[in-house]
């Protein structure tokens, strides 16, 4: 019998929208790794690994750092179903698309969301997050530090030491930065930080990095999270149960720790591709990685203003990784992002909410902040828009990239 299709054969796309980005060659020859057993030596010293690897990613000295087997969502979903408890006081700080995320998981395990909002593309101010802690004394802070759909970054550095001298739990999605723009978990006082492989560190999506501190793992031991026939050795918490199996991040830390208990089947092929996404970053240095995030946000930048487009937002709080460009005036944003992709093999993505098809996304993360690719994608934009009759200014956004990318140190 011949196969039913044929056999798989993806395009070769250059992939410059908000996630996923083309993947490491190293990390695909990683997962290309045969698969052993869960509890073969050789596996656990790889979990072992890894998780030592992640500590110096996230810039922490966390015990409890590991993996979730999921997109970067079910680090998130994990995060919050073991912090939250029903009637909890959450305060959300909603600064786009993924501060609502935040907003709908903790509801649906019965937290009470406090939220602090402004209006997308700003971001919120260390001042009303004081007053806000004031105003509602929540439990539990959380934030996402890079939002993708607004292209901003919450500023997180003073946030932790308020939560400290107020005794909040502090937790951030950090799925579109770590990476790629500064996160500093110890430093900032953050309990609990996850990402995603698919952003900045250049993996494909499938596996999610998480940390969190002491105190947060105390509070999160001291919840029920038996599983009946299995775990009757390991100690119990008290607390209100855990309201998920598969995201019980009591048990996943038992299944990480020396004691191994058994939990779900470690994702092998993605356990390898997220070691080999982090040996990558801490061999190219953390610093001198967010130092090239930056320097291809800088390009694009000024690659798109040179065009004589807009680019959305504010400078001063802008995501290194991840652009939004003003659609112009007289253009189908979708038929030159479908044009950009028949012709150049080229992704870009749109938006959210508030601003569908009002702005593009251009990123540039992982293997692809990279001058070449950049440079790449702002001439197929340029003779895409001008084929579409935008007027743009010939020549200039390319010439501008290059000059922005040499100039910036
Ligand atoms: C991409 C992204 C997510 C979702 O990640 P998935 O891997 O799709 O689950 C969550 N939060 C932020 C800030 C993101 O940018």
């Amino acid at each position: 019998m011949p196969p039913i299709f044929p056999v798989l054969d993806m395009p070769q796309r250059l992939l410059m929208g908000a996630g996923p980005c083309n993947v490491h060659p190293r990390v695909l020859r990683a997962m290309a790794c045969d698969v052993i057993g869960q509890m073969d030596p050789e596996m656990t010293a790889c979990m072992d690994e890894t998780a030592e690897l992640y500590r110096q990613v996230f810039r922490t000295r966390n015990r409890h750092t590991l993996l979730i087997d999921g997109t970067a969502r079910a680090a998130i979903e994990a995060a919050l179903v073991s912090l939250v408890t029903p009637g909890m006081k959450v305060l959300v700080l909603r600064i786009g698309r993924f501060g609502l995320l935040l907003t709908e998981i903790i509801e649906r395990v019965g937290g009470v969301v406090c939220p602090v909002d402004v209006s997308w593309g700003e971001v919120v101010s260390t001042e009303a997050v004081k007053e806000a802690i004031e105003r509602y004394r929540p439990e539990l802070l959380v934030s996402v530090h890079g939002d993708t759909s607004t292209t901003t970054a919450q500023p997180l550095a003073e946030i932790g030491a308020l939560c400290r001298k107020h005794n909040i739990l502090f937790y951030v999605d950090a799925t579109a930065t770590l990476g790629g723009m500064p996160l500093e978990v110890d430093a900032w006082g953050i309990d609990i930080a996850t990402g995603g492989l698919q952003k900045c560190l250049g993996g494909p999506p499938g596996s999610a990095p998480i940390t969190m501190s002491e105190r947060a793992v105390e509070v999160i031991m001291a919840r029920r999270h038996d599983e009946a026939g299995i775990r009757s050795a390991a100690p119990q918490g008290e607390g209100p149960v855990i309201r998920s199996n598969y995201f019980d991040l009591a048990m996943i830390i038992n299944y990480w720790s020396a004691e191994r208990i058994n939990h779900h089947t470690e994702a092998t092929s993605m356990l390898y591709a997220a070691r080999e996404a982090a040996q990558i970053a801490l061999e190219e240095g953390m610093d001198a990685r967010f130092m090239r995030h930056a320097r291809a946000g800088a390009a694009v930048v000024a690659g798109i203003r040179a065009m004589g487009l807009k680019v959305y937002g504010d400078d001063r709080i802008r995501m290194s990784n991840v652009t939004g460009v003003w659609v112009p005036e007289g253009c189908d944003p979708n038929r030159v992002r479908s044009l950009l992709r028949t012709e150049f093999e080229i992704e870009i993505v749109s938006s959210f909410g508030p601003l569908t098809g009002k702005i593009w996304r251009i990123g540039a993360m992982g293997v692809n902040a990279a001058k070449h690719k950049i440079l790449l994608t702002l001439a197929a934009l340029e003779s895409v828009l001008a084929s579409e009759g935008v007027k743009v200014v010939r020549g200039a956004g390319i010439d501008a990239a290059r000059a922005a990318w040499e100039a910036y140190s």
